[in-house]
């Protein structure tokens, strides 16, 4: 008897796959001479199949001398691979292969601008990046498959893990036994015969790529093809799925696929892989990596679909420009999951979703969504989903909350990713662009969210008399980030009936307004359309009208003149604020024993409010002065 894994929970931990592998490698280029050239081109011809992850074959970087002169040429490819040759412009050449590098030594030194093509044959069973694998055992078959981010890919073909150094087209050559399938980025360009057991799948793709979305996946795939229609395309998108079989368990919510592609070519700019494919291979994952225009999947769910499609603009067409910044590349694929519930299914299930993700993202508590650069080995804290997933999408939804205005948030993204297209960018790079395009500074929110640390609690203490008053607290959950200065939404329900929501702005830690609405207010609600990751505290109903006397405590003369005397018959200390009527706070401080006075002589006549508080509570007092 075999238990299926319901989808529900794998989605829950999908991704999560991403941490399982090991360290190899840190942030930093992992020899400086790799930045002697720019990769052009990267040509793999691999042998492989699905009984085991053994590979043989050859890889060739195709690169352009930068800096003046080379005499070594360097590329990553893992210690434990074994290296059979190497050739320079198809001569054979000495070389070292040694701390996971070859180094090529060119019987003349190669200067700036030059061309190259470094070409290494190796074989041998990766130890990482490609797996051979089954989804359910006795069930699904086993699928070669690699898996490469964040920086494995050196573990199974010869590269440059540089995310700012994309290859301007790729080819991938497989070589299979003819009754498997082979699948990569871009189209299928040719396919032939070895012989009468063997076949060459030969994929290529004219987009620039980054290194570690380049993939391949064998297996006794069934081919499931279907085509989107994207509003402004001419032509269609065709979409290629290797799929293990044409079931409807194996296919689940594929066909979701092309509405997906239609959803985002219209929010974020037309899919920018149109002219060659987008497509699935299955592969024994809980969950998909978003390699450029072939995904890989463990299985058709519409989120999971959207999540990883979504990455072909944020993380593929336009990439991280470091690990620290994770957040360009997940927490916009992230949100394109509330984006897709919120146009495909019901606004409700996308305020499901953002709960769901705001307490994930309160899981850590003192958590930035940028990876401390100390942590930047970690794949567990790269891809963590509170941080990296979960907050970095309510990052993104407090962004379009703060620009107010959905046409500008999404024409926003549309340029932005044109403006990084084939590129990379940072989360700096973001915080610009934004500032630039809306004209709103996002310099205080990036410090406070982005690279600050948890979230904020608001309270509220409030009263009614010709106008609704009310005074927030905040208090965070990292020390490290005292204050958020985000504008808040309050709701004001009417004891009639209806309700008004109004955005403050909330940039002290204690602040006091006053707003007038011309009824009677039944309840206020802190952020009730949940924009915001926070904690709601204390909402303190403080009463209405009736503010002359405390027991046994006495504000007087009132009217008052030149003082205001407050006596009470207890030794506790007691703190007071004096606000005029717009509820600005004009003095505060703590009584002086129980028979104080406040100097009322050099405010201007009106209406003010005299709060008292004390371990017992709190109280208003409405003070005119003549
Ligand atoms: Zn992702």
């Amino acid at each position: 008897i075999l238990s299926f894994p319901s989808f529900s929970q794998q989605a829950a931990h999908f991704e999560s796959w991403k941490a399982k592998q090991t360290v190899h490698l840190k942030n930093v280029l992992s020899d400086p001479a790799l930045e002697d050239y720019d990769v052009n081109y990267y040509e793999l011809d691999l042998s492989a199949d699905n009984t085991s992850n053994y590979i043989e074959g050859s890889g060739i970087v195709f690169g352009e001398v930068s800096v003046p002169s080379v005499d070594t040429l360097v590329v990553e490819l893992d210690a434990n691979l074994m290296v059979d040759s190497v050739w320079l412009d198809n001569s054979s050449v000495t070389y070292l292969h040694q701390n996971d590098k070859v180094y090529a030594v060119p019987v003349s030194p190669y200067n700036q601008g030059m061309h190259f093509s470094l070409r290494v044959f190796y074989h041998g069973t990766p130890d990482g990046g490609l797996f051979n694998e089954q989804y359910i055992p006795f069930i699904t078959p086993y699928i070669t498959y690699t898996l490469s981010e964040p920086f494995h890919a050196f573990e199974w073909f010869p590269c440059k893990q540089d995310l700012t150094d994309k290859a301007d087209s790729v080819c991938v050559k497989i070589t299979t036994s003819n009754d498997l399938k082979a699948g990569s980025n871009g189209v299928l360009r040719n396919t032939y015969t070895i012989d009468a057991n063997t076949v060459c799948y030969e994929w290529f793709s004219g987009h620039p790529t980054d290194f570690y979305l380049i993939s391949l996946s064998i297996g006794p795939y069934e081919e499931f093809n279907q085509y989107a229609h994207p509003a402004g395309l001419s032509d269609s998108v065709f979409i290629q799925n290797y799929v293990y079989d044409l079931s409807s368990y194996s296919l689940g919510d594929v066909e979701e696929t092309a509405g997906l592609i239609e959803l985002f070519s219209e929010l974020y700019g037309m899919y920018p892989f149109a002219d060659e494919k987008y497509g699935h291979c299955m592969a024994p994952l809980s969950g998909g990596m978003e390699h450029q225009t072939m995904t890989t999947l463990g299985y058709f769910e519409t989120i999971l679909i959207a999540h990883e499609l979504a990455h072909q603009w944020f993380g593929d067409y336009l990439t991280c420009g470091t690990w620290q910044d994770i957040w360009i590349n997940e927490g916009f694929a992230s949100y394109s999951e509330y984006i897709t519930n919120q146009n495909l299914v019901s606004q409700a299930e996308a305020d499901a979703w953002m709960l769901d993700a705001h307490s994930y993202a309160k899981e850590e508590p003192q958590g930035s969504v940028y990876v401390p650069i100390t942590e930047v080995n970690d794949e567990m804290r790269i891809f963590s989903m509170q941080l990296s997933y979960k907050k970095g999408a309510a990052l993104v939804h407090m962004i379009r909350y703060l620009i107010d205005d959905d046409d500008m948030f999404y024409a926003m993204l549309r340029d932005y990713i044109q403006t990084f297209a084939n590129s990379t960018a940072t989360g700096e790079d973001f915080k610009i662009f934004a500032s630039n395009y809306t004209g709103i500074d996002f310099t205080d929110f990036f410090n406070e969210w982005y690279y600050g640390e948890g979230f904020p609690t608001y309270s509220l203490s409030w009263w009614q008399a010709d106008s609704v008053y009310f005074e927030v607290s905040q208090t965070t959950s990292s020390s490290n980030t005292p204050l958020f200065t985000i504008p808040v939404e309050f709701t004001f329900n009417y004891t009639a009936g209806g309700d008004t929501t109004i955005r403050f702005e909330n940039n002290q830690q204690i602040q006091s307004y006053s707003v007038m609405l011309g009824q009677e207010v039944s309840s206020v609600e802190i952020d009730k359309y949940n924009w915001i990751l926070n904690n709601e505290g204390s909402i303190n109903y403080l009463g209405t009208g009736n503010f002359e006397h405390a027991s046994n405590t006495f504000v007087y003369p009132n009217p008052c003149r030149n003082e205001i005397r407050i006596q009470y018959d207890n030794t506790q200390s007691i703190e007071y604020s004096l606000f005029d009527s717009s509820m600005r706070m004009i003095t505060n401080g703590e009584l002086n024993g129980p028979n104080d006075n406040i100097k009322m002589n050099s405010y201007d006549q009106g209406i003010y409010f005299l709060r008292l508080n004390s371990k017992e509570g709190s109280k208003i007092y409405k003070i005119v002065k003549n």
